[in-house]
């Protein structure tokens, strides 16, 4: 199922909506250019560890996302959040009856703070391959949480799969949020049915749109909606409504993360903020 953005905002509530879809950007931007200019300390508040479905587990906090994904030959650790998260990751994964040191491969969504500077501290504590889009190495270089350097062991282009133990992840450039915004699908089973999942990674952009990125989000936007996906995942639980979703999972019946209808819910959320800041970006600068 997918979404024109025209009927997700009216035309009428367009105007007013544009001005305000700028203002929210700011202010969800703020916070985070904060703590990524070391100004504020993040906070961070531990999640309910959790299976996803099939092999994927959520062992992040309650905003941002971290993913085990689990094989015979070892573990794949999707993000980390900040390096405060990072206790939150051992204690789930641990609880979920797992091992830190079983971890053998970490990838991320993108490379901005809240998804993976802790990656410096579960690589010290597992010995993982860290693997990185190569788009997103420039920003990934320039990190140094806790003054420790990002690892780097492995530089991934787009369409580049990852495989340990059966499982196969492919890493999708989707840029714009970053230059090297990876989505990354995989196959999950459960009750004898084999699932597509979407790993998205934000598509919110996070400044003054050039024609660079417009190409970019418009790229990305397109091939996120042809991806295929029953379960679709984020890099923050509000992307896919999670603590809902947990909620009801905790009640028993049909899995809620399988979910067809929403794949391209986010990017459809995405896609009218970005096309909002593209009108108010086209306005003539008042005298
Ligand atoms: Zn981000």
């Amino acid at each position: 199922m997918s979404y024109n953005w025209d009927n997700v905002i009216s035309k009428k509530s367009r105007r007013w909506l544009m001005p305000l879809a700028v203002a929210c950007l700011a202010l969800l931007n703020a916070p985070l250019a904060l703590a990524q200019a070391g100004q504020a300390a993040p906070v961070v508040k531990a999640f309910t560890p959790f299976k996803v479905i099939g092999n994927i587990y959520y062992v992040g906090d309650t905003n941002e996302c971290v993913y085990l994904i689990t094989t015979p030959a070892g573990h794949i650790l999707l993000d980390t959040g900040y390096a405060e998260t990072v206790p939150i990751v051992k204690a789930g994964v641990e609880k979920l009856g797992f091992r830190m040191q079983d971890i053998k491969i970490m990838i991320s969504g993108h490379a901005h703070s809240d998804h993976v500077a802790g990656h410096a501290l579960v690589k010290q504590m597992t010995g993982a391959q860290v693997m990185a889009m190569t788009e997103d190495v420039p920003a990934l270089r320039d990190m140094k949480p806790g003054g420790k350097e990002h690892p780097i062991d492995k530089v991934l282009h787009d369409g580049e799969e990852v495989t340990l133990g059966g499982t196969t992840l492919v890493a999708h450039l989707t840029p714009g949020h970053t230059r090297g915004c990876t989505t990354w699908t995989m196959k999950a089973q459960e009750g004898g049915r084999t699932y597509d999942v979407m790993f998205g990674c934000s598509l919110r952009p996070t400044g003054v749109l050039t024609p660079a990125l417009v190409d970019e989000f418009t790229r990305s936007f397109k091939l996120v909606h042809a991806l295929p996906c029953d379960v679709q995942l984020g890099d923050h639980g509000a992307q896919y409504n999670m603590q809902e979703k947990y909620a009801k999972l905790q009640k028993g019946g049909p899995n809620p993360f399988i979910d067809p209808a929403t794949c391209t819910l986010e990017a459809d959320i995405q896609e009218a903020m970005f096309r909002a800041m593209l009108v108010e970006q086209k306005k003539p600068a008042q005298p």
